[in-house]
């Protein structure tokens, strides 16, 4: 008898959504089928070692049929099969409470229909391709019912025939082709190979169609006559059924992981690294993680789509999935496939879930114990990767406001004075005289300009090692680090010196004597710096500019330099340090005129900063003071 039902308000409204979807991913139901028709064999095969009498084991498969004249694919399991009760409730109703949730959301955000594409909302996905959709289904021992439905308001349940045991066979009748969408596609033996290797690869039950394949004649002997060929049909398994990731991992070689690394990610060289986790605990989970042996080549645009690939139980859900690695780790690639992520929720719903969260924490110090490993025992290739993403580990301090300085400090590695190889900075706490009691370190835009940064030449002189930031980030990643083992981060170029009594007593010595000059110097200069000073740093330069407390030079730089900042409007506060012993400072001392005085303070100034690297605000004005002085000098 067969009997005709509503559907419930919102499966209805699921149903519609379904059905008027327009995004392009309408594939997935295939997904979708597969992934119902592996739960109920899973729940059969369950059963039957729970309670084997019941349910004798039996050989488990799942088959794809497709009828080209009728426009229809068939999804057959043999597994747990639906009572006419279960249909009506599991298809008549929104089954999972992940739909429920679903729904509501989309109350409140009708659009973004996306969502659907990458958290599949089961069953009902069949409309999106289908314009009737039928289920056959029969549990073991009980009778078979047919379902169908037009994905209108209604659907009718009948008594049917089945054929075996136990089972279901859902049948798609696809929707007429139009001029965008040709659903005959998912009639292709291409195309349904194409979407089981891509969402479905790994369920655990082969996936079966019978396929047509060309195959070569056989002479009387049975051998194969060359260009003679014919079809045979063939039933095939479509796919692999155990992921790589599955597999123990003394099993996977690591050729296996690299393979499987250049065919998902679409790379031509090997990775740099590969690391296959299998977490057990509080949560479980298999993760195969990569770092690329070289920079992709859409890295810093756009285009480039940071993240791992998400699975749950073995079913793909989407790529480049970003909330299960930091950012700063974006160059890192893989995939995770856990038990613990429902399958059937929203993106917002699972970004909150502790799970994920636990997980992605797990993964990132995985992938840092790794490096930690690999910067201790195998140096060359710890420092290809870091020429290529160390930057990413600073910012990744940077970024976390120094929280995540215990977890990478140790990776950081330096440019440093006394030779040109990077330096961690235990190296260098442990290279340090016991007398030096801060970490000393000189920022700028290149490292040849650093190198040659005025500051520098007493600290060179005593053979005092110095770190030297060329990087954007470097400055800023010390400065959210504050310290390291307790020694504190110090910029050569600030003002601050720690001095010894006697070298202190001197320079306030003549400070008094030279006030005049100082005075004058700074006057000259109208606000451009706070202060003129006598410089303890300086050896064979007679001057150079440093910073107060704050702000660097560097720094002042680097934020000028970023997007948006237009207006120059982000100061350091500068100091003009006077080398004393410099003939130049003797030569000032000869000068009587204030005047005089005050027009050599820009001038002064204008070096120092080109020494540093930087470029002079006021050029004519610098060429024409300059010129004076040459005249003066040639006519004297
Ligand atoms: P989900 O599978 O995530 O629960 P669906 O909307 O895809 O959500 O399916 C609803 C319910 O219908 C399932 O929970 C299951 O009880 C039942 N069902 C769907 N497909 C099958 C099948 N092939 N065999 C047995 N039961 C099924």
């Amino acid at each position: 008898m067969k009997t005709e039902k509503k559907f419930e308000t919102e499966s209805q409204q699921l149903l519609d959504l379904m059905i008027n979807s327009i995004y392009s991913e309408k594939e997935i139901f295939l997904r979708e089928l597969l992934s119902n028709a592996s739960d109920a064999i899973d729940k059969y095969r369950y059963l039957s070692l729970t309670e084997s009498e019941k349910y004798p084991a039996k050989t488990h498969s799942i088959r794809i049929d497709v009828d080209k004249k009728a426009r229809t694919i068939a999804i057959t399991d043999n597994g747990i099969g639906m009572s006419l009760e279960d249909m009506e409730k599991n298809l008549g109703t929104i089954a999972r409470s992940g739909s429920k949730e679903f729904m509501s959301k989309l109350e409140d955000a009708k659009e973004d229909m996306s969502i659907i594409g990458q958290f599949g909302v089961g069953f009902y996905s069949a409309f999106m391709v289908g314009d009737s959709v039928e289920v056959l289904s029969k549990p073991l021992g009980g009778e078979a019912h047919r379902f169908y439905s037009e994905g209108k308001s209604t659907y009718t349940v009948e008594d049917a025939d089945f054929d075996g045991d136990s089972g279901t066979k859902v049948i798609v009748h696809l929707k007429p082709d139009t001029d965008d969408i040709k659903y005959s596609d998912y009639l292709e033996t291409y195309r349904i190979e194409g979407l089981v290797k891509k969402y479905s690869d790994y369920i655990r039950y082969p996936i079966k169609m019978l396929v047509s394949v060309s195959k070569q004649d056989l002479d009387d002997e049975d051998k194969p006559i060359d260009g003679k060929y014919h079809d045979e049909i063939e039933d095939k398994t479509l796919n692999s059924m155990v992921p790589l990731w599955k597999k123990s991992v003394n099993d996977v070689k690591p050729e296996d992981l690299n393979e499987f690394y250049k065919s998902k990610f679409s790379d031509y060289e090997d990775p740099l690294f590969a690391l296959n986790v299998h977490a057990e605990g509080l949560y479980t989970y298999e993760s195969l993680l990569f770092i690329p042996s070289h920079v992709p080549y859409n890295f810093y645009s756009e285009t480039y789509e940071s993240g791992l690939s998400l699975y749950s139980r073995g079913i793909f859900i989407q790529d480049n999935y970003k909330d299960l690695i930091p950012n700063y780790l974006r160059f890192v690639k893989g995939l995770v496939d856990s038990d613990d992520f429902p399958l059937n929720v929203s993106r917002e719903m699972l970004q909150k879930t502790p799970e994920m969260a636990k997980i992605s924490k797990n993964i990132e110090n995985k992938i840092l114990a790794e490096l930690k490993k690999t910067k201790k025992n195998d140096e060359e290739k710890y420092l290809k990767f870091f020429d290529m993403f160390g930057e990413h580990l600073k910012y990744g301090i940077y970024s976390s406001y120094g929280m995540k300085k215990d977890d990478l400090q140790d990776l950081l590695l330096f440019h440093h004075l006394n030779d040109d190889k990077l330096i961690s900075l235990e190296d260098y706490v442990n290279g340090m005289d016991k007398k030096q009691k801060d970490i000393y370190f000189a920022s700028g835009k290149t490292l040849a300009e650093i190198r040659a940064l005025p500051q520098l030449e007493q600290k060179k002189k005593d053979g005092i090692d110095v770190l030297l930031l060329d990087k954007n980030i470097d400055e800023f990643c010390i400065m959210a680090m504050v310290n390291y083992k307790e020694k504190t981060f110090k910029d050569v170029s600030s003002e601050k010196e720690e001095l010894s009594k006697e070298k202190k007593k001197e320079l306030d010595q003549l400070t008094t004597d030279n006030k005049r000059i100082l005075d004058n110097l700074k006057e000259g200069l109208n606000q451009k710096v706070d202060d003129v000073v006598f410089s303890a740093k300086l050896v064979d330069s007679p001057v150079c500019i440093t910073t107060k407390d704050g702000l660097s030079m560097n720094a002042e730089r680097v934020l000028n330099e970023e997007p948006g900042q237009h207006d120059d409007s982000i100061k350091s506060s500068k100091v003009l340090e006077i080398n004393p012993e410099h003939a130049l400072f003797k030569a000032l001392q000869n000068v009587s005129s204030d005047e005089e005085l005050r027009g050599y303070g820009s001038l002064l100034y204008d070096e120092a900063m080109l020494l540093q690297g930087y470029d002079i605000e006021d050029k004519a004005g610098f060429v024409s003071k300059l010129n004076e002085l040459l005249i003066k000098a040639v006519n004297a």
